[in-house]
């Protein structure tokens, strides 16, 4: 352990071979995971799609059920050809098979229809037991992209077309150094409790990680913090404080692997801009994550009618109150008017120095260090 890193507590401190003791320190942790996560822990095929249909029991059992019965009872029979047995039999296939094109044809309607009876009978527990058979939905990608069609090749489109992306608003260098004074002055000049990440923080942040979540980079994944011993809570906490002290990231923390996923369905996949980049993050940067969150609850709050990123909260809930809206007034009459702003990848457009200014005038910096990113 870099014992003389984690047991800094110079808030000016720059010394490089601190900085490099937490690197290393962070790379131990993470090869000791995989070393006694190989030996200990259970692997298991990828799930794929889970094969659920919408509507399917409570439009499609009961008919198959009768089917099948009838079925039986033709088989019985001797399979006769032009009986009433048989013509029981083909009526009550034929509706079986007919229950099943139409809760795929609506499929939408009736997941919708699902979310709307929760909200309004008030089941919580079904509206999101709703909400993660929408999001486990299996959609395909393609092997040809843009007309690329090798990996290598289709990796370096996403990887121009992101770097486009991300780097597209661009920033007043004076106004970002101006914001920069703005923190120094908002920092502690000693060492202070705050900046001590306790056993407790790291243990409750580890229980809040959803498990089986890879890290995409390391081969880490959240399941190795929470099947791990506490000794490696109590190595996170001194690791966090070190961290918090020096005012600077480890490399792994910052490490993200951007994966596209398609858009949603119906789409052309073999388009890149039908997809859109979701980053694996490195799982020390989310328990980090947590405990700040926990820490600064109270000054991180949003609107009401903030729907994403959202604990309890989801893009869902609001599109729903605009169909059944619509649907209202389709189904009673009247007119309805509807203005729609196109924020197309609004969050990856990020206009940097408000975004710190904002986190400036939450209040956070008053109580904790500066952490570069
Ligand atoms: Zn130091």
């Amino acid at each position: 352990m870099p014992v003389d890193s984690l047991l800094c507590r110079d808030v000016h401190c720059c010394n490089r071979s601190d900085i490099d003791g937490l690197n290393a320190f962070v790379n131990d942790i993470t090869q000791a995971c995989l070393a006694a996560g190989e030996a200990s822990l259970p692997r298991a095929g990828r799930v794929g799609s889970t094969g659920h249909i919408p509507g399917w029991n409570d439009v499609v059992a009961p008919v198959r059920d009768k089917s099948i019965f009838w079925h039986n009872i033709w088989m019985e029979c001797g399979r006769p050809r032009s009986e009433v047995i048989a013509n029981i039999m083909r009526k009550t296939r034929a509706s079986y098979h007919y229950a099943i094109r139409k809760v795929t044809r609506n499929a939408n309607d009736i997941i919708n229809k699902k979310f709307a009876d929760a909200l309004l009978h008030n089941r919580g527990r079904d509206f999101w037991s709703e909400a993660r058979k929408l999001r486990r939905s299996n959609v395909s990608v393609s092997s040809v992209i843009d007309g690329i069609s090798t990996a290598d090749d289709i990796a370096d489109l996403f990887a121009s077309k992101y770097q486009t992306l991300y780097t597209s608003v661009l920033y007043d260098r004076s106004e970002m150094e101006s914001i920069h004074c703005l923190v120094d002055k908002s920092l502690s000049t000693s060492f202070d409790q705050h900046l001590i990440v306790g056993v407790s923080d790291v243990t409750n942040a580890i229980n809040k990680l959803k498990p089986g979540k890879s890290d995409g980079c390391s081969g880490l994944s959240s399941d190795y913090f929470k099947h791990a011993p506490r000794v490696l809570a109590v190595y996170i906490s001194l690791l966090l404080s070190a961290v918090l002290t020096h005012g600077t990231m480890p490399q792994e923390f910052l490490t993200s692997t951007v994966i596209p996923i398609p858009k949603g369905k119906g789409l052309n996949v073999t388009d890149a801009a039908n997809y859109r980049g979701i980053a694996l993050s490195s799982i020390f940067g989310k328990i980090f994550d947590l405990i700040v969150l926990h820490r600064f609850s109270e000054q991180l709050y949003s609107s009401s009618l903030w729907f994403g990123f959202k604990a309890k909260h989801s893009t869902s809930m609001c599109t729903t109150i605009l169909k059944e809206v619509i649907a209202y007034y389709a189904a009673h009459g009247g007119s309805l008017y509807c203005t729609m702003l196109d924020a197309t990848k609004v969050f990856d457009r990020v206009w940097n120095t408000v975004s710190c200014l904002t986190v400036c005038f939450a209040g956070i910096f008053q109580e904790c260090t500066f952490v570069c990113f």
